[in-house]
């Protein structure tokens, strides 16, 4: 085992975890490491229970090192398909991958990293743009419909169906943890409703919320809804071809997160949740460091 594979491991090897899994004790010591085929991992004892662990940190039982791993996340995401990524891997490293590869570790962390992106709390200005984009799964027309917060850029929910109606909206709006003080939306008749379903027509003075659907033909303001969304769009309309609704999913929601933690937006200088008010602390290899955090590591 060199030097450099333990490189990236070293930042988390010495973090204490509080108590024992088992039986909850707070007197746990080091105890030696143990080795898997791409790092050494500190191992703890419990003077209790006598029961030895590592710590779950997002990587157990990969075969391949956490760096690819994360590389492979961050080149599909930054619009590279699953062949090309897999490609550029063979090309470049020693390791060799294929798109299937690839394709399991999307799936895997999209289901890690969701719920905890669900979990975070944002400071929003609640001035929202709802929209919705059309990817192909299984030949058919299916959507993604997401809502975006105008001054932080924030993803605020997303909501995959396969059908563009009123039902499909309505379960958006449901996702959403702040309500919306105004709403913009395009020509789609099914939001109004959904928007009274779920908010209902509170004209409170202090609280008001307002719903503006706009026209394209009558409206320049459309623009806002098309730019703001228009990240989104540029990935999503090359994601074609999905298999199965689960798996678009599960991509669709990676995404989601990509974008809220990891992607600079020029617009407003920062990522969204930085804008937002959350400080992650995501430097270096951040696909890497946001596992951890999602993990409880830091
Ligand atoms: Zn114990």
């Amino acid at each position: 085992m060199n030097k450099q594979s333990n490189k990236g491991y070293k930042n988390i090897s010495y973090h204490k975890p509080k108590e024992c899994p088992y039986c909850k004790n707070k007197n746990i010591v080091k105890f030696g490491y143990r080795y898997n085929c791409t790092k050494k991992k500190q191992r703890w004892k419990c003077k209790d229970c006598f029961k030895l662990w590592v710590i779950e940190d997002g990587f157990w039982k990969m075969k391949k090192t956490r760096e690819l791993i994360t590389q492979c996340l961050n080149l599909y995401m930054n619009g590279m398909s699953l062949r090309k990524v897999a490609r550029h891997i063979n090309q470049f490293s020693e390791v060799k991958t294929t798109y299937r590869s690839v394709h399991n570790w999307l799936m895997k962390y999209s289901f890690m990293l969701n719920p905890f992106s669900q979990t975070i709390d944002y400071d929003l200005s609640r001035v929202y743009h709802v929209d919705e984009i059309f990817v192909k799964c299984k030949g058919e027309q299916h959507y993604f419909w997401d809502i975006i917060d105008r001054d932080t850029r924030v993803l605020v929910a997303n909501h995959y169906s396969t059908k563009r109606d009123g039902r499909s909206a309505r379960t958006l709006f449901l996702k959403v943890k702040n309500p919306p003080m105004r709403l913009f939306s395009d020509g789609l008749q099914g939001y109004r409703k959904a928007f009274r379903k779920v908010w209902g027509q509170k004209t409170r003075r202090q609280d008001r919320l307002i719903y503006t659907r706009l026209k394209q033909s009558q409206d320049r303001r459309n623009n806002i809804v098309e730019r703001i969304q228009g990240t989104i769009r540029e990935r999503v309309k090359v994601m074609r071809g999905f298999k199965a609704i689960w798996s678009a999913k599960a991509f669709l929601e990676l995404f989601a997160v990509y974008y809220n933690f990891l992607r600079y937006h020029e617009g407003i200088d920062s990522t969204p949740i930085e804008k937002a008010g959350i400080n992650l602390n995501l430097e270096g290899n951040q696909w890497l460091n946001l596992i951890y955090r999602s993990k409880g590591i830091f």
